[in-house]
């Protein structure tokens, strides 16, 4: 790291003015284009608590770790950055060929569909490596026959990838069950409102069998078990794993 190439000063106003001296020496690099943009947000949104961090002058790491406080702090992602950086390193040193073998073709045997919360990472759960199972995760788990996006990754997962297992995993304490649950909240959260829709309908139909249960904790775990259920079922309901059992292919204990 270049001392004489580091902004030193705190303020938003003065790490601009700073970017544009370093600029000159990035003219017409790619940091120069983003320093540009990245200096009319700042203008804009003209808040002196976007930029809170010295910052490396050297362009490729600028380019990257200058970035505005709400979506990241910048201490927050240069930890995050070095810890990618050790946990790298750790990697090759327990296993040298570790990056060459994942850069050659990713080759899992196992789909997981999970909940985007940030307590339920499926390699970690798993204790899988990197290259190991395919994940897709959104708010609460829900597989919908009109998602796209799930759609996509079953597709994918299923006619490339050759998948064996699909988990559809769930976990109680869902803040998107709990959240769907509420006739009103504080919140307003329009999109995730139609999103939830399928947990709304899913409490409705089981009205009965909610009043038998005397807490809310007990009816947010029934809830919580009720999702992965119907998400089990639309998994298997769907034309792509229908398609696929019926040619023989090997998933998920058919055909096995
Ligand atoms: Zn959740």
């Amino acid at each position: 790291m270049d001392n004489k190439n580091q902004v030193k000063d705190n303020s938003t106003q003065q790490d601009v003015k700073s970017l544009d001296t370093n600029k000159t020496s990035l003219k017409n690099s790619r940091a120069s284009l983003a320093f540009d943009m990245l200096k009319r947000n700042v203008n804009d949104l003209n808040d002196s608590s976007m930029l809170s961090s010295p910052i490396n002058a050297d362009a490729e790491t600028q380019f990257h770790t200058f970035t505005p406080n709400f979506l990241f702090k910048i201490s927050d992602i240069r930890g995050v950055l070095q810890k990618n950086k050790i946990w790298a390193k750790k990697m090759v040193d327990g296993d040298s060929e570790f990056f060459n073998r994942l850069s050659l073709q990713q080759q899992p045997k196992l789909l997981w569909i999970g909940c985007s919360d940030s307590r339920v990472p499926a390699n970690q759960i798993l204790s899988l490596q990197p290259g190991e199972v395919f994940v897709h995760r959104n708010i609460a788990n829900v597989v919908l026959n009109s998602d796209i996006n799930c759609l996509s990754v079953l597709q994918f997962a299923i006619e490339v990838l050759k998948v064996e297992h699909i988990i559809v995993c769930g976990h109680y304490g869902c803040g998107g069950v709990a959240y769907s649950m509420k006739e009103k909240s504080d919140l307003d959260l329009p999109i995730i409102d139609i999103w939830l829709r399928t947990l709304k309908d899913l409490f409705e139909d089981h009205e009965e069998d909610f009043k038998l249960l005397k807490d809310d904790k007990a009816k947010t775990d029934f809830l919580c078990e009720l999702n992965v259920a119907n998400s089990v079922l639309n998994v298997c309901r769907n034309s792509i794993i229908q398609k696929a059992w019926k040619a023989g292919q090997k998933i998920s204990g058919k055909n096995s």
